[in-house]
């Protein structure tokens, strides 16, 4: 039995040398640098020439006919919000565990969010997809949460058996396979961030794909004043007396510099994912088998894939460690030597005030529900099971340095294999999480 270091014994012992490499992201090259100065020297800041080349090439990467980029990926959702023709009293399904920017935006149309159950992989349950559905059910939004791909296969089904419009969330996913095709070519739309903290980073940006002319043509009339005109809008006739203005009422376009950081990040990505893909599965390798926790990845042979391993998390079950509560055994997990250890990812959205209460439209009741009847499908108990599906995060390796990742997954073992000794008391488990970012661990 080895004394945990959370209890005074000793943390896990590491190579004794640097770990920049180990986890620089996004890698930035002189010519990443070459580019963005171009922006820069030339003033070319509000152009559209190199948003277009980089909209072309990431079309032709991810497989579909029509990119647009927008400032921030919560902008490129918003847009594929009003290109599947959400509106006033028309419901939109979510997950209740994402990140708020998945589904926020559908208070704008006076639309209502629907959550949905997650499952053990914290995606979609298909099984609870239908009890989400009512005739105003408009569109679903998957979310490819924490790069595992959604169950497509019954997602679609479902849709199709409803006739609903699936918008796809790819912003934690890039480059991820579900069953060997990338995600985002699935839904009529999909939407995703590229902002700084993601697998695809450049800058602040978003990026809205389809194959569906009609919806290309709405995306870029919502926020794209400068292509909202008879060069871009071609076959939708009920645009064309509203050129020149965007539809949205904002200004979402992309600027040059974070367009020329993509286009940089776009041409190395799938060989910088597979190093990742290397050294996430390798670590995920040294853990197999232990009790209480499971790697959230697909499973081998389906041709699924986890793209660039955003914000990876694995299953916790605590019923296998005598109930040991998640958040205890991450903080073990940081005093033996992991630091970024934490449990829970995004708290659950139907907690959040802003789905509850806030009145943005001032009609004396929650914006949620503004034009919507408080029927059972928006009640919260239905969503129990979602806080309850404990996670905790693991190290994102960039570098596939063997003795290194050797190292943090001893972390991970030393604390399960000693569990024991942090047993207390038999406490009910409340996991902890975040509504944004990596800050903000506090307990509800
Ligand atoms: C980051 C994120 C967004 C929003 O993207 P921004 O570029 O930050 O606006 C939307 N959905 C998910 C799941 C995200 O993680």
């Amino acid at each position: 039995m080895t004394k945990l270091a959370l209890l005074g014994g000793e943390s896990t012992r590491f190579p004794d040398r640097s770990q920049d490499e180990l986890f620089r992201w996004p890698i930035v090259t002189k010519e990443d640098e070459e580019a963005v100065l171009d922006v820069v020297r030339n003033n070319r800041y509000s152009g559209t020439d190199i948003t277009t080349k980089f909209q072309d090439e990431f079309a032709k990467w991810i497989g579909r006919k029509y990119a647009i980029c927008y400032s921030s990926g919560t902008m490129s959702l918003s847009a594929a919000m009003f290109a599947v023709g959400l509106g006033v009293g028309d419901e939109i399904i979510c997950t209740t565990k994402t990140y708020w920017a998945s589904i926020s935006q559908a208070i704008n149309f006076g639309a209502s969010a629907v959550f949905c159950n997650i499952d053990d992989n914290l995606s979609m349950d298909p099984a609870d997809l239908e009890r989400c559905i009512s005739p105003r059910t408009k569109a679903i939004m998957v979310v490819h949460y924490c790069s595992y791909p959604a169950d497509m296969d019954a997602i679609m089904a479902i849709a199709k058996k409803h006739n609903l419009m699936v918008i796809e969330d790819v912003s934690h996913a890039h480059g991820t396979l579900y069953k060997g095709r990338k995600v985002g070519t699935f839904g009529d739309v999909a939407a995703m961030s590229m902002m700084s903290g993601k697998a695809f980073a450049a800058g602040e940006l978003g990026t809205l794909v389809t194959d569906n002319r009609k919806i290309y043509e709405r995306a870029m009339a919502y926020a794209h004043y400068e292509r909202n005109n008879a060069a871009f809008i071609t076959e939708s006739e009920d645009l064309k007396p509203y050129y020149h203005i965007a539809l949205g009422g904002v200004k979402g376009r992309a600027n040059q510099v974070c367009s020329a950081l993509a286009l940089g990040q776009l041409k190395y990505y799938d060989e910088r994912t597979e190093e990742i893909d290397r050294a996430m599965n390798y670590f995920w390798d040294q853990l197999e088998g232990l009790p209480g926790i499971r790697p959230i990845r697909p499973k081998k042979g389906e041709g699924s894939t986890m793209g660039g391993w955003y914000n990876a998390q694995g299953q916790y079950h605590p019923e296998e460690l005598h109930g040991l509560p998640v958040g205890r055994f991450c903080e073990a997990v940081r005093a033996q030597g992991f630091g970024g250890c934490w449990d829970g990812a995004n708290f659950c959205l139907h907690n959040h005030e802003f789905f509850k209460t806030f009145d943005l439209y001032h009609l004396g009741k929650p914006s949620r529900i503004a034009y919507n009847d408080h029927d059972v499908r928006l009640d919260d108990q239905y969503l129990k099971p979602s806080e309850s599906r404990f996670c905790f995060s693991i190290p994102w390796f960039k570098k596939f340095d063997q003795e290194m990742i050797d190292a943090y997954a001893a972390c991970y073992r030393t604390v399960i294999e000693n569990h024991e000794q942090l047993i207390e008391k038999k406490e009910d488990d409340e996991q902890g999480g975040r509504w944004y970012g990596m800050e903000n661990h506090a307990k509800k």
